[in-house]
């Protein structure tokens, strides 16, 4: 399996989950765009990537999501100037939680053109390129939330199912280019965006867990990298349930 001189973008690669997926294609050797609204944290990323003497590296990239040119602006960039883009990661994510009966247009909105409308527009950027080479790595990072429904979270659960549905109608679409496309649906993963949940939410869900514990980025990591890897070339269309046993 040949991952060197490989290119990834992997959105929110500062933080959490995208910090992790991002260190562990450096780890492989592949030069990793790593992108997220703070510059520092980012940076901290490529230091540690460097620290680590990793094949690969890690180049930071300011990039908010939710704006559309600057999303277009990176595959662009990505593509002048490494010559290729081999592997996309949608993983930037948020949460604005509040029950449906309250929850505001904007609460909404916000969300949904964060995790949903980001992903979108760099799916459609960059399949130009991998159409072009006949060959990608998609992978848009979904949750059990979009499969099983959360409650506080209607808008965060609408946009992971429909990165499924948008995951499959991709896969159908490029399959015949060597194009693949799935996503991951993470369970409660220990991260800044678990964090904050309230310890009685926490202690709630935890018996809901066969393995009864939270999972770590590291282990999403691993099967990202998976899905991304040349030797998955016949996986297609798949959402990779990573959650402890919780979703089943
Ligand atoms: P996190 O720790 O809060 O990190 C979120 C990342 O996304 C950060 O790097 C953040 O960087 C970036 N980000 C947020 N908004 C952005 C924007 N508008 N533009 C660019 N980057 C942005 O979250 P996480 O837990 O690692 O979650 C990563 C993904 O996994 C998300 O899609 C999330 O929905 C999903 N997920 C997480 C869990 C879990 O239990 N943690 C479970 C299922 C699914 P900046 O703030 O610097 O921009």
């Amino acid at each position: 399996m040949d991952w060197q001189g490989q290119v990834a973008i992997v959105t929110g690669g500062s933080r959490g989950i995208g910090r992790c997926i991002s260190l562990a294609f450096a780890e492989r050797g592949v030069t990793v765009i790593a992108c997220a609204r703070s510059l520092d944290k980012l940076q901290e990323v490529e230091k540690e990537a460097k620290q680590r003497e990793f094949a690969g590296q890690i180049i930071p990239m300011t990039l908010d999501v939710t704006d559309a040119a600057g999303c277009e602006k990176v595959v662009e960039d990505t593509a002048e100037k490494h010559g290729r883009l081999d592997i996309l990661v949608n993983n930037a994510g948020i949460t604005r939680d509040g029950l449906l009966a309250t929850m505001s247009d904007d609460d909404f909105d916000t969300v949904i053109d964060a995790n949903l409308r980001s992903a979108f527009r760099l799916m459609r950027s960059a399949t130009k390129h991998m159409m072009r080479a006949r060959y990608g790595r998609i992978i848009n990072v979904s949750s059990v939330a979009g499969l099983m429904g959360n409650p506080g979270q209607a808008n965060y659960s609408a946009s992971k199912a429909a990165l499924v549905g948008m995951t499959k109608s991709a896969a159908k679409e490029l399959a015949r280019r060597k194009i693949t496309c799935n996503a991951i649906a993470p369970g409660f993963i220990e991260t800044d965006m678990t964090d904050v949940l309230p310890d009685k939410v926490k202690e709630g869900v935890l018996p809901l867990i066969p393995m009864r514990r939270f999972g770590i980025g590291d282990e999403i990591a691993e099967a990202v990298c998976f899905l991304a890897s040349p030797v998955a070339s016949y996986i297609t269309g798949q959402v990779l349930v990573v959650d402890g046993g919780l979703h089943m």
